[in-house]
């Protein structure tokens, strides 16, 4: 396809700041936005404003001039952080999702794409380690666990309209355990596999060969390198494809498999202590029949060699960090979030509101 103006809100997360150049790469013209600019690498983006979504008149400014917007941008972290924050979660992302889309609309934006989440699959599906993986239409009838869900859910439904009442081209994409270099690692946002990596990491270099596991270790999950992440997002805007879909890997791991896979990256062996923590779902797999049938492509990255690069990163954070002096721990959840200035509703009426 020739060059779009695109727009790429949570440009200065993980997902996003990856997104950003893969779609340079491709030859299109990208703006980002997010409350801050990417932590560990400068952005590509041909433009970057650091602004807060939940304000109307500020994704008003970030739509304007765009073809195709990529909907990052949330307030969002580990199952440590979205188990303990369901208001915040909640208020935050509806009005980020709802304000960006209707300012896509009015600036004429021609596709959007909304990065939905596993996360609104049914608790009563995944009550099993050895779960069936989830299919699409799995998700009705609704009963995500978080808050996050279901706001992830109403945002894919807000989608779904837009594109019937105002015939936007809109995409729903729902991730399972994006990873990769890059991402959150410490903070309490951090999620499975680079909370895992760190804590590998750090007894690796401390020479105590003992990391906490939260529960039993036995919850299983799927997980997805980055780099095909961005492949599949940018393949699935291409495809025409209006319905959501499943973008992930389907070979189910437990945690505590997945900390023996990054002990042998790091060459060591480890116990494993177990103790009380926010675990999600007892399984969840991603069932990739529909995005076969519609992209024509699945994930191809293993796991361990998406570990591998990641966890390498990591140990390289963490070897700076103790270099330097700094006491890392095991952080609790608790990562701050700004408050917004001025007020987050509507400051700014656009001419016309149909
Ligand atoms: P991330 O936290 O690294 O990136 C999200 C970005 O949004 C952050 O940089 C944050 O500062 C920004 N943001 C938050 N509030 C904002 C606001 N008010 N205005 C502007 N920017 C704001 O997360 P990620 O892993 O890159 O996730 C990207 C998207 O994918 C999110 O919508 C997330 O819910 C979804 N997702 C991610 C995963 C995963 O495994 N990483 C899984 C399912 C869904």
């Amino acid at each position: 396809m020739s060059q779009r103006r695109a727009l790429v809100t949570g440009a200065g997360g993980f997902i996003g700041h990856h997104l950003v150049t893969y779609l340079k790469s491709e030859g299109h013209w990208v703006r980002g936005v997010d409350l801050k600019r990417p932590e560990y690498n400068p952005t590509d983006a041909d433009e970057f404003e650091v602004i807060d979504l939940r304000r109307w008149d500020n994704c008003l400014q970030a739509t304007r001039g765009i073809d195709d917007v990529y909907a990052l941008a949330a307030d969002m972290g580990g199952m440590g952080f979205i188990s303990t924050n369901h208001a915040p979660i909640l208020h935050n992302n509806a009005l980020i999702n709802f304000h960006t889309i209707e300012a896509a609309r009015l600036n004429g934006v021609q596709r959007y794409l909304y990065t939905s989440s596993a996360c609104i699959y049914p608790d009563y599906r995944q009550r099993e380690a050895n779960v069936t993986a989830l299919k699409e239409e799995d998700a009705y009838p609704a009963q995500p666990e978080d808050a996050y869900g279901w706001e992830k859910l109403i945002t894919e439904r807000l989608c779904m309209h837009y594109r019937k009442d105002y015939g936007l081209e809109t995409r729903v994409v729902r991730f399972h355990n994006i990873f990769g270099p890059l991402g959150t690692w410490t903070g309490g946002r951090e999620k499975a596999p680079a909370a895992l990596c760190r804590k590998v990491a750090i007894a690796k270099l401390t020479h105590k060969h003992e990391i906490e596991i939260w529960g039993d270790g036995e919850q299983t999950r799927s997980f997805c390198y980055i780099d095909d992440c961005v492949r599949g997002i940018h393949r699935l805007m291409d495809s025409g494809y209006g319905e959501p879909l499943n973008l992930g890997q389907d070979r189910l791991i437990t945690v505590n498999e997945l900390a023996d896979v990054v002990a042998r990256i790091a060459g060591i062996s480890l116990a494993k202590k177990h103790v009380p923590g926010p675990q999600g779902v007892r399984g969840r797999n991603s069932d990739n029949t529909r995005l076969r049938e519609v992209l024509g492509w699945e994930p191809e990255i293993s796991l361990e060699e998406g570990l591998t690069r990641t966890y390498e990163w990591i140990e390289k954070q963490v070897r700076s960090m103790l270099t330097s002096g700094q006491v890392l721990t095991n952080v609790i959840p608790g990562a701050t979030y700004p408050a917004p200035s001025g007020a987050a509703s509507p400051t700014v009426t656009p001419a016309r509101r149909t």
